[in-house]
């Protein structure tokens, strides 16, 4: 723990302030509406990586589909793919299914409540634990993200970059000393993670309506726009692939993606090299797909109408049930014209 008196003075102070703050300026977000453990937790896989307002379209359905532990469980991973669907970052949606399993085999289908037996679920980390146990739940128990760390790093002008060493150990113990002076948990640590999204956001804090800027060291030292400095960016890896697209009436050859890997487990075009006679290909495009870590490029090949690939099956690519990543329906979208052009040309020759 922090041994500054004035340091955690006004950490103290900042979680009386917000939570008076945040009653009245919290955004109406469907997982705010009804709260259970269950509904946190979701909630939480779903908003790492993905914008606010794309889960807030996606939670209700996703929700009806998976109402409980048990509900996920019986209906298997690749339902729960298939739901997650357009959403990226598909191993979020492997490691809830996981938990979830976890949650019925060794908590009797209840989510657990205090956030040491949260982080003991795959998938989850000491910020989603803290966040669940805090706010759905009620405890005591710190939270640090992003945008607590911005905020705190502000309020207390930390200049270091973030990833420098200690740096993470202190924003942690800020936190705890944040959240001990709460009277409720719940509303302080919503409430900051949503003044660090909605008001000191990265490139343009609005200082002015702030209800900490009484006592922010960075406003003060007229340093809000140093602090953070910007983090290294490690370079991303190029992932190169080639694949074919074949059609066979109004379905697609599709193929299972492998269990572990790029888009584990999800439908996605088969690989060029996968078809008996690969020569046979005929280039379309190159598509570009960036995630956080890489830069996928694709070369996408035209193979003939009822094409055979071991493995592969014939799909109607507007299937629900089928778990198709953002890049997939990006190929296939440039397939389904290429093909609808052709039968144009066909029909008018
Ligand atoms: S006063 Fe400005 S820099 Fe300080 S916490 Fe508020 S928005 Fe962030």
């Amino acid at each position: 723990m922090s041994t500054s008196g004035g340091h955690d003075d006004r950490l103290a102070w900042a979680a009386g302030e917000i939570s008076r703050w945040f009653p009245t300026s919290a955004r109406d977000l469907p997982w705010r509406r009804v709260r259970t453990p269950w509904r946190a937790l979701v909630s939480e896989f779903m908003l790492q990586q993905t914008q606010v307002s794309r889960v807030a379209e996606r939670f209700e359905p996703f929700l009806e589909a998976f109402p409980s532990p048990l509900a996920m469980v019986e209906a298997g991973e690749d339902a729960v793919l298939a739901k997650w669907s357009g959403m990226g970052y598909y191993r979020r949606a492997r490691m809830l299914h996981a938990a979830a399993a976890a949650i019925v085999e060794q908590h009797g289908g209840v989510v657990p409540e205090d956030a040491a037996t949260l982080e003991t679920l795959p998938g989850v980390g000491r910020y989603t634990a803290g966040a669940i146990a805090s706010i759905a739940c009620g405890q005591s128990s710190p939270i640090v993200d992003g945008n607590v760390d911005r905020v705190f790093a502000r309020l207390t002008a930390d200049g270091s970059t973030p990833g420098a060493k200690g740096r993470e150990a202190r924003r942690w113990e800020e936190a705890e000393v944040y959240v001990a002076a709460a009277d409720c948990p719940e509303v302080a640590n919503e409430g900051l993670m949503e003044l660090g999204a909605l008001v000191c956001q990265p490139k343009a804090p609005q200082c002015l309506i702030c209800p900490l800027a009484r006592r922010c060291c960075a406003l003060e030292a007229g340093k809000v726009g140093e602090i953070p400095p910007p983090k290294p960016r490690p370079k991303k890896k190029l992932v190169e692939m080639q694949v074919g697209v074949a059609w066979s009436g109004k379905k697609l050859l599709l193929a299972r993606r492998p269990d572990s890997g790029l888009f584990a487990k999800t439908m996605f075009p088969p690989e060029a090299e996968a078809f008996p006679s690969s020569a046979e290909g005929r280039p379309l495009a190159e598509v570009r797909h960036q995630t956080t870590h890489r830069d996928v490029r694709v070369q996408v090949f035209v193979f003939p109408d009822g094409s055979k690939v071991s493995g592969a099956e014939w799909k109607h690519p507007d299937d629900p049930e089928l778990a198709l990543t953002s890049l997939a329906s990006k190929i296939i979208a440039l397939a389904r014209q290429n093909h609808e052009d052709g039968s144009e040309e066909a029909a008018s020759s």
